[in-house]
């Protein structure tokens, strides 16, 4: 039995399709059930459903062999102590810096709100460019429009979510898609199992048609 941790929201909505197609059915509606391991049909494993940012630990310790999350969380997170073996192709966005639109900032030590502060930080220092970081939870599109901030650092898809708020995307720091991770000690212990559902997910890939 294999314990597959996927990050809620869009992520898992994208993913069932693909792991329905790789025969893991949920035996409830993962998206609506108030359980957080969800079993699936014929047993072939659990699906725990949990927040993004707790997927990479889940799988690094073992409690979930599998885990589903985006290159994003992986990036933020940093160190990584597990495989990234597959692209999953599903999630795809761009991790962007973005500002008012035709405004450039007065001072040359700008502001940046984000949730992805370790990435931010290396990307400004890369660049050499003097800044102060604003944490945020959510709703990074916010921080220019109230005076909190210059710049923000978040995911950009349509742009839509920018163009409402008055933004403009900047830079393009990474382009983004949810990956398959996999614990180190079980890809050895778990092998055959894991293997196969590898196998399995990388043709369904190929084929594509899971998408959209
Ligand atoms: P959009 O308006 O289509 O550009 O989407 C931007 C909003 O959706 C922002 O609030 C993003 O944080 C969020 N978003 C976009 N793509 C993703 C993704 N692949 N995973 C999670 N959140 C995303």
């Amino acid at each position: 039995m294999l314990n597959i941790a996927i990050a809620k929201g869009r992520i898992l909505k994208e993913a069932l399709p693909l792991l329905a197609r790789a025969g893991i059915v949920p035996l409830e509606d993962a998206e609506k059930s108030r359980k957080l391991i969800i079993p699936t049909k014929n047993n072939v494993a659990n699906i725990i459903i949990i927040r993004a940012t707790d997927v990479p630990t889940y799988v690094e310790y073992g409690a979930a062999e599998l885990g589903i999350v985006g290159k994003d969380v992986l990036m933020e997170y940093g160190d990584q102590k597990f495989f990234e073996p597959i692209d999953l192709k599903i999630g795809q966005c761009r991790l962007m810096v973005a500002g008012i639109k035709n405004q450039t900032p007065k001072s040359h030590r700008i502001r940046v709100a984000t949730k992805f502060s370790n990435i931010t930080k290396r990307y400004f220092v890369e660049q050499g460019r003097q800044f102060d970081l604003i944490k945020l939870y959510g709703s990074m599109e916010l921080a220019p429009l109230v005076g909190l901030a210059d710049q923000i650092v978040d995911l950009v898809d349509t742009g839509n979510t920018l163009l409402a708020n008055g933004l403009e995307p900047l830079e393009l720091i990474a382009t983004i898609s949810t990956r398959l991770i996999v614990n180190k000690a079980a890809m050895k212990l778990k092998r055959e199992s894991i293997m196969m559902l590898m196998e399995n997910l990388e043709s369904i890939i190929e084929d594509g048609s899971y998408l959209k």
